[in-house]
């Protein structure tokens, strides 16, 4: 049985143990990301995040390398293994949003909802029957130019 009392921390990071992070408590939100951007990025379908406060991270090791993905949009990576290990954005001031797939235990994780949906591609299936948004639909925009990058999902619940 888990100690209520004590804050739950989230240890994770990228694949070659270089840039490491701990999150404390649970994430405000977690959600599936369907948008392009999140696709390229990740080179999978889709990917899943859990949003966090900033100050609710610590990061560790070598410090990530930053890239501008659009206007106010960065995404940080592991300079020597490429992870993509962080976004933030001016949509969403003092937040750090991590990439669930990148903690060491993501399975501690529940996603609630489905983000940017319009660009979803048509052979991934799903049948969670989590809310969905559509976002914004993808005209063969280049990566560097997306208007929408991960809406923000409802307030995270525990599962
Ligand atoms: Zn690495
Ligand atoms: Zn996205």
């Amino acid at each position: 049985m888990p100690d209520a009392t004590k804050p739950i921390s989230y240890p994770g990071g990228c694949l070659c143990g270089a840039v490491r992070f701990l999150a404390h408590g649970p994430p405000r939100w977690v959600a599936h990301c369907h948008c392009e951007s999140c696709r390229r990025t990740t080179s999978s379908p889709f990917t899943t995040y859990a949003g966090y406060l900033s100050e609710q991270v610590n990061w560790s090791g070598t410090p990530a390398t930053v890239f501008q993905s659009s206007p106010g949009s960065e995404r940080s990576f592991c300079g020597r293994c490429g992870s993509p290990v962080g976004f933030t954005s001016v949509r969403w001031p003092g937040e750090m949003h991590l990439f669930v797939p990148s903690f060491d235990d993501p399975a501690a994780f529940s996603p609630q909802v489905h983000v940017h949906t319009g660009e979803q591609l048509p052979w991934v299936h799903l049948d969670d029957h989590f809310p969905a948004t559509r976002g914004r639909r993808a005209r063969g925009r280049r990566a560097d130019s997306a208007p929408t990058d991960c809406k923000r999902p409802q307030p995270y619940q525990n599962a």
